[in-house]
């Protein structure tokens, strides 16, 4: 059964208005430091693979609280596109500027680049309708944030709600809970399953959010098959099987259990 319904993601993000910085290391908190004019491509990553710790400019301040959007995601998502480091070290901390930090302070720029690959990866899964390598509401510190729970959302109506307790965990959740509205092309189940087929145009836009087949065609050949069943079943065990394996190479990158 598959129903359509509302889900909360309350989430509040921490952010400083002073906005953040790296930490050079072993040098202390020097706010001059922070600026890297004019350093040529080859000093500058030495400089990101030595100075990455993400710091408030202003260590005391608190930080002010604001509410999660999806425009986090985006944001998010958009610092896949960068190929250059040094652009790549500036605009994550514009990105921690809007949004604070992804899990917490003095969090390194390596944990943030494979946060993001995290989420890449699993974008591009879910493109092909593979099984992204984490679960839905994926928590790098503990499953037990997963819960799913009541509470009441911005105007005041009872919802199941999930509570991250991080901003990568509310990016990853959200991310993951939007299977169904992203427009996006999917691959035919037919010609995924079976290859080519006359009139099968192999990548169809889901409009509805559940459909598998490019066309009533596709769908009808698919279950005349004598093996279909059987092959649907040899399909998932191989998925879950795969992200299982993409579950482990990921944990062990990170270090989490
Ligand atoms: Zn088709």
């Amino acid at each position: 059964m598959l129903q359509t319904t509302q889900l909360a993601i309350i989430f509040d993000c921490q952010v400083a208005d002073s906005g953040y910085a790296y930490l050079e290391s072993g040098l202390g908190y020097n706010l001059n430091e922070f600026s890297r004019p004019g350093l040529s491509k080859e000093k500058s990553q030495r400089t990101v693979a030595k100075n990455n710790l993400l710091v408030q400019r202003i260590k005391s301040q608190v930080p002010r609280v604001k509410p999660f959007t999806y425009e986090a995601v985006r944001d998010f998502l958009v610092l896949g596109e960068i190929k250059d480091p040094d652009q790549f070290y500036e605009d994550r901390i514009g990105f921690s500027n809007k949004w604070g930090p992804l899990i917490k302070l003095k969090e390194d720029i390596s944990i943030f680049r494979e946060l993001l690959n995290i989420l890449l990866d699993s974008e591009d899964a879910r493109r092909k309708s593979e099984f992204p390598p984490l679960s839905c509401g994926f928590d790098p510190l503990s499953h037990k944030n997963q819960v799913l729970d009541w509470d009441y959302d911005r105007d005041s109506r009872l919802v199941p709600a999930f509570k991250p307790k991080t901003l990568f965990n509310a990016i990853y959740l959200a991310w993951g809970l939007r299977v169904q509205s992203e427009k996006q092309k999917k691959i035919c189940k037919y010609f995924r399953m079976y290859g080519e087929r006359k009139s099968c145009t192999h990548y169809f836009q889901d409009t509805r959010g559940d459909r598998e087949f490019c066309s009533k065609n596709c769908s009808n050949a698919f279950r005349q098959k004598p093996d279909w069943q059987e092959k649907v079943r040899r399909d998932i065990d191989l998925r879950i099987t795969r992200s299982r394996i993409k579950l482990d190479r990921v944990n062990k990158k990170l270090g989490m259990k």
